[in-house]
Order: structure tokens, then sequence, then C-alpha cells
């Protein structure tokens, strides 16, 4: 049975003291509430040390935004796997279409960094997604494909199994345009039997994909309600605490 899982992707934004009060805001906002989804939060790498010790007492998880596919050595300004997991790091997001389109992270090199997560004991929270124009000229499945069977490459059907994928429409995100329910039910869908292909059918079952896209809380129970859409990667509504929270409740 897969569980929703809800991650908030702060993408560069929040200083250290913005950081501390964001996160503890969200603590407050879901004391005492019940809820179901697991949570998770990707403040910039400044502050993942502080969040983690401030998440000590909480079920929220810690994920980085990004890391090196290098054990160590001479790659200026880049982030290891262990040292993400020495700050307390769960998860990590790889291949998000900002790193793809703005900093030309191939297919290839997000593989390498899959696997290394996953050396490190890290869950990734990997990437796909079309941008308007492949929407327009009909190629999304082909392109949702290509990059999850290059950046899945040479995994486990274990790894498989614990990996996380977002669909992230590019068009979707921080735009306020949303994918229709239905939209991104089909290409959940697709991916869903993509994953089959690549694993077997008791695998992909257990696999959880993730909408992103332009989620608020006017629109994420819907979305969520749809069979094939087993959580959320939030950007904007995310750095505000009331909202992510009326998200991670709506799951
Ligand atoms: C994202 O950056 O992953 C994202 C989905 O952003 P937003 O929710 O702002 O569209």
């Amino acid at each position: 049975m897969r569980k929703k899982i809800i991650a908030g992707n702060w993408k560069m934004n929040s200083n250290l003291s913005e950081a501390i009060k964001l996160v503890s805001d969200l603590k407050s906002e879901l004391e005492s509430k019940e809820f179901e989804a697991e949570v998770i939060v990707a403040p910039p790498f400044t502050s993942l040390e502080a969040v983690n010790s401030l998440l000590k007492d909480s079920k929220i998880q810690l994920a980085a935004q990004n890391m090196h596919p290098s054990d160590s050595g001479a790659f200026t300004g880049e982030v290891s796997a262990s040292m993400l997991k020495s700050v307390g790091c769960s998860h990590v997001i790889l291949g998000h279409s900002e790193r793809r389109t703005i900093f030309n992270e191939p297919d290839e090199f997000i593989n390498q960094k899959v696997k290394q997560a996953f050396a490190n004991g890290l869950i990734p929270i990997l990437c796909c997604g079309e941008s308007l124009e492949e929407r327009e000229n009909g190629t999304t499945f082909s392109v949702v494909e290509k990059q999850l069977k290059e950046c899945l490459k040479d995994l486990s059907n274990d790894q498989l199994e614990k990996t996380i994928v977002a669909y992230e429409p590019i068009w979707a995100i921080g735009t306020g345009k949303t994918a229709s329910p239905e939209q991104a039910q089909e290409v959940h869908a697709f991916i869903r039997k993509l994953l089959t292909k690549i694993s077997n059918e008791h695998t992909s079952a257990n696999i959880t994909i993730q909408y992103g896209g332009s989620v608020k809380p006017e629109n994420a129970k819907e979305l969520l309600s749809k069979p094939d859409i087993d959580g959320a990667l939030v950007g904007g509504a995310c750095l505000k605490a009331d909202s992510f929270k009326d998200i991670i409740l709506s799951a």
C-alpha cells in the first residue's frame, strides 16, 4: 500500500533565521493535527543542520535539493551525499527541471546522482516532466519515458521501489497553471505502466509518484484523490506554514 508523501521544496528561499522560523511555524501548525501523509521539507543547504535539530522531535523528514555524484574532491561549490547524510538528510531531490534547464544537467548525470544517493542511504525524489512546447507538440509521454529510463538505469527493483518519482510538468512550475487532475492522472498512469515495464507489477505498485506544479491548498485535494497521484512536491505554497499544512491535511 503506497503512502502519500508531501514534500516542500524551498528552493533558494530563506536565510538561516527565516528557515528556523518557517520550520518552527510548520511544527506548530501540525501540532495536535492528525495526518497520514509522510512530510518532507527541503530547505537550502545552509539551513539543513539547523532545521534537522528542530525536527528531532517530529515526524517531518529532511531532504536536500541537489547533490554531486562524487564522494569528494575538487568540485568547488558542490555537496556530496555523505555530507547530506551527516546533517540529517534522509532524502534528496534530483533532476529538478530548474537543475535540468538552468544548469544543463543531463539524464546520465542525474542517473549517477540517483545511484550515489542509494549508495549513501539517501532516498531520491527524482523529478521528470515536459516543457510547454513538448506538451503542445504531443511528445509528453516520450519525453517522460526517456527521462525516467535514463535516470533510473541500472537500479535494482528494491531501489526502484524506494524511489519517489515526481512528475512536474515544467509549464506548471511556479506559473500558477496547474495540470488538471485528469491531465496529471493520465501521465501518472503512463509512468506507472512504464515502471512496471522497467521492474515488475509488484514493484511499480509500491512506487510513490508525486505531482508537482502549482499545488495549492485549493487544488491539492482533487489532485490527490486520483488513483496514481501519491503525493505532491510543492514549491511556492510550502513557503507559508499554514498553506503547506493545509496541503498536508488534504492528503
Ligand atoms: C517545484 O519547484 O517543484 C514546484 C512544483 O514549484 P511550484 O509549486 O511553485 O510550482
